[in-house]
């Protein structure tokens, strides 16, 4: 038997101040576009907000329902949005953000199980990985490289191929 371990590296900053100014740009981008978020059930505004590797940017928020599972996330909103306005277009960035009535925005949240899922299989179409830059309202801000390292073992389209 052999024990093997998984880890990954990511930068914390201590809040907005200390990204570049582009990083920061898109990041106040994603908390501007949380009021766009149509969330009544859970007061949870999620936005989130690409920068594309030809300069533009393309913004998503979660959209809910009062049958709830018919709710989507902001991350696949998004990534609906770049698929159909700029099919072949790699994404550079995404910022992520989030503001609530009921609990205080001031940690990084990060994309949810599904679109961790969808995220991987973006950045595996179009062979490029996806920066994402993941901050509340105020406080800490991570950066991680690439989104598929928040999913490790990961179940690809190379399974089906
Ligand atoms: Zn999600």
């Amino acid at each position: 038997m052999k024990e093997n371990k998984f880890e990954f590296q990511y930068e914390v900053y201590e809040d907005i101040s200390q990204l570049t100014e582009r990083d920061a740009w898109l990041l106040k981008e994603a908390k501007t576009v949380t009021d766009q978020a149509y969330a009544p059930y859970s007061n949870f505004h999620v936005g989130a907000v690409a920068m594309l590797e030809n300069g533009e940017v393309v913004a998503g928020t979660n959209q809910e329902n009062a049958s709830y599972p018919v709710g989507i996330c902001a991350e696949r909103v998004l990534l609906g949005t770049v698929a159909t306005v700029h099919p072949k277009v790699p994404i550079s960035s995404i910022a992520i953000s989030y503001n609530s009535e009921e609990v205080k925005s001031d940690h990084p949240i990060f994309p949810c199980g599904m679109c961790r899922q969808a995220l991987l299989e973006y950045e595996t179409r179009l062979k490029k990985p996806i920066r994402l830059i993941l901050g509340g309202m105020e406080g800490k801000v991570y950066i991680i490289k690439t989104a598929s390292l928040l999913l490790p073992f990961a179940f690809t389209r190379n399974e089906l191929i």
